[in-house]
């Protein structure tokens, strides 16, 4: 098959790549490399397009002849969604129905898009199940609400096939440690990696549905080879819950040597825990193998 992925160059956007070739599909990727980067895919046989999904032009020439699009592209810093709201709304709501339109004029029916966990927001149910009401806390959540839901509008009123996935905490290779939001398993690896104290925010008993990007790839993947659509979200995570100390306590094992610990005061509107309702998910992909979290903490503390 050929596939588009936009935001290919970046964490997840790589990954996919990786598995859509040894898969033996084709694959383009339509990245403005803002916090993208070629080096992830180097040694790819894939077809990079610098370039926005704000940008008509660069769209058109991408998916004609696209069997399928994996739409990955976004802003992912909360924080920044914070700063400058209109930024983050141009890009993954805006963005995303460029997306959309330009898979309709290229005649692409089947369309894949990332959304978040970060929807539910305020809504302290668990686990998080999909019919549950969304509550956005911030632009970056209310633009990834936009992104869901225009993909199934898509599904309503054009008969294109799509799918809207939530995805938990990804973690795995190719992960930047190196910046202000750094996700918590990079950090934390890196932290140990290279000698230093793992910063600890609060008292490591929060927990995280963690999923690592292998396990993400095979599904988006599947979803891709089999046309799959929804009309409705699907949590992308496995329904565990892991804390942050048994995290390290993995991380340690990994390394084979304990690592220290820099506590720090617990981060002000940090949610306690999450965890997906992840039936959805199961009853749509039954067959993917999901890449069990020690694996993937293996493979990610050899990486770094
Ligand atoms: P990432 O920043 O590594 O990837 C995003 C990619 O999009 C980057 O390569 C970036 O250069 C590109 N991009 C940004 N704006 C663009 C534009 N206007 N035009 C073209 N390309 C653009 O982040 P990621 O973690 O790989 O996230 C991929 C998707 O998954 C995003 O939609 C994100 O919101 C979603 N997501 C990720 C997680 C996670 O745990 N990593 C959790 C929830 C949702």
């Amino acid at each position: 098959m050929r596939v588009v992925v936009t935001g290919g160059a970046g964490f997840i956007g790589a990954n996919l790549c990786k598995q859509l070739l040894a898969d033996g599909d084709e694959v383009v990727v339509l990245d403005d490399l803002s916090t993208g980067d070629r080096r992830n895919l180097e040694g790819l046989h894939v077809e990079l397009h610098e370039g926005s999904i704000l940008d008509r032009n660069a769209l058109d020439q991408v998916l004609p002849g696209a069997d399928s699009v994996v739409h990955l592209a976004a802003l992912v810093s909360v924080p920044w969604s914070v700063e400058d709201p209109f930024d983050n709304h141009a890009r993954n709501a805006t963005g995303t129905l460029e997306v959309l339109m330009a898979a309709r004029r290229a005649g692409v029916d089947h369309v894949v898009v990332a959304s978040s966990a970060a929807v539910y927001g305020a809504n302290p149910e668990l686990p998080k199940h999909e019919r549950m009401a969304v509550a956005p806390m911030t632009p970056y959540a209310v633009s990834k609400v936009a992104t869901e839901e225009y993909a199934i509008a898509f599904a309503h009123c054009y008969a294109m096939r799509t799918i809207a996935f939530r995805f938990f905490n990804v973690f795995g290779p190719l992960q930047p440690a190196d910046h202000a939001y750094a996700a918590v398993i990079p950090a934390f690896v890196d932290a140990a990696v290279a000698g230093r104290a793992l910063p600890l925010e609060g008292d490591g008993s929060q927990t995280r549905d963690f999923i690592y990007v292998g396990t993400v790839a095979r599904v988006l993947a599947e979803a891709v080879h089999r046309g799959v659509s929804h009309l409705e979200p699907v949590n992308l995570a496995l329904g565990g819950r892991t804390s942050l100390k048994e995290l390290i306590a993995e991380i340690e094992r990994g390394l084979g040597r304990p690592v220290e610990i820099d506590r720090r005061p617990a981060r002000v509107g940090d949610v306690p825990h999450s965890q997906a309702d992840a039936t959805s998910l199961k009853t749509l992909f039954p067959d993917v193998e999901p890449v069990p979290i020690e694996q993937g903490l293996r493979e990610t503390v050899q990486w770094f």
